[in-house]
């Protein structure tokens, strides 16, 4: 039965979405993600089944989830993944499905993607320079997602959000390339502050860029001019410009604390519900699962992931990385 109620937690925050890592696996190595790039990934057999995944969606769906993000890891390379999405449209409850790519299988996905459902997504890329591109993501591959964006262009997708990590030294003096980008392409560019997760995060206040600058040096040209925001939309603050299509968001996860209007709840690959990306407070879902518990008690577990969501993220000053997974292993 679905819930007439919105989920609450202690702090009164509506919690209606959930990001679910459909994977920890991954065809990039970026430096702000998977940090030295050799890495253990889990065993398969750890890794929630698609089927165990409907299960635990629609549990949530039940309690007051509305939206549901696919992420990674990188979801497109978990084979089945366009079945799986099929699948996920007929639990009842669900309003929306996104998905956060990296874009680099998006060519061959994007027209099935359209075609199941999926509403919107948003690709991440962090430099328009293919050489740059290779260093940040440690692979080759700046023409194969540029050509995801065209195919996905071409099926349809629109807006197609783009997601840059500003990093200083790194892409930060690509901030107005972007900016172009979006007003020649009609894409919703979103610059998100580079964030300290995992314990060897490259994360270095050297490195960091706060939306306030990126603000300052767009404003710096063109007229920012706000845009209200929607129900679900995340903690962007978004802006156009005066003429032009396209929009621009600022996401500061440090700088521009928004803990308060947080409504998100996320399920690693493994199958633990998280309250807070930078806090390692999970609940284990997967093991009561496979030991056969009834829904009543996995119910019960979700209320309580729910119940123990941390007021805020805590990390008053940009101090060292507050959660030991790396960003792929939790599903950003
Ligand atoms: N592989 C997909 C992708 O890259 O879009 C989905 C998973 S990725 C973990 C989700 C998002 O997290 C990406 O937009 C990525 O840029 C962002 N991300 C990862 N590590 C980050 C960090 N340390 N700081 C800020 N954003 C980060
Ligand atoms: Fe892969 Fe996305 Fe992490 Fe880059 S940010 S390594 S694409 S999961």
């Amino acid at each position: 039965m679905i819930k007439k109620f919105p989920l609450v937690d202690n702090y009164h925050r509506v919690i209606n979405y959930l990001r679910l890592s459909v994977t920890d696996r991954c065809n990039l190595r970026c430096i702000y993600c998977m940090p030295n790039r050799v890495f253990g990934f889990m065993p398969h057999s750890e890794i929630l089944t698609y089927e165990e995944m409907l299960h635990i969606v629609s549990l949530c769906i039940q309690q007051g989830i509305r939206k549901v993000r696919l992420t990674g890891g990188e979801p497109l390379v978990r084979k089945g993944i366009i079945g799986f999405i099929k699948r996920l449209y007929h639990i009842k409850g669900l309003e929306e499905v996104t998905l956060t790519t990296n874009g680099v299988l998006l060519k061959r996905f994007a027209a099935d993607l359209r075609e199941c459902g999926i509403s919107r997504i948003n690709v991440s890329l962090d430099s328009l320079r293919p050489e740059r591109f290779s260093y940040i993501t440690g692979r080759d591959y700046f023409g194969q997602v540029w050509e995801g964006l065209e195919e996905a262009e071409h099926v349809g997708f629109n807006p197609i959000k783009i997601n840059v990590v500003a990093m200083k030294g790194v892409n930060d003096d690509e901030i107005l390339d972007f900016v172009n980008l979006a007003l020649k392409r009609s894409y919703h560019v979103r610059f998100i502050e580079f964030m300290p997760i995992g314990k060897q995060n490259e994360w270095n206040p050297e490195k960091f860029v706060s939306i306030d600058k990126i603000y300052r040096l767009i404003q710096s040209t063109w007229d920012l001019i706000p845009v209200k925001s929607n129900l679900y939309d995340g903690p962007a603050q978004r802006f156009r410009i005066e003429g032009k299509q396209g929009e621009i968001g600022l996401i500061g996860a440090l700088s521009n604390c928004f803990c308060s209007r947080c409504n998100r709840l996320r399920l690693t690959s493994e199958g633990h519900l998280r309250g807070c990306l930078f806090s390692d407070q999970e609940v284990d879902l997967k093991t009561p699962l496979r030991q056969g518990n009834g829904d009543g008690h996995i119910l019960r577990l979700i209320r309580s992931a729910v119940k123990n969501k941390p007021k805020d993220h805590g990390l008053v000053e940009y101090g060292s990385p507050k959660c030991a997974r790396q960003m792929y292993s939790i599903g950003g």
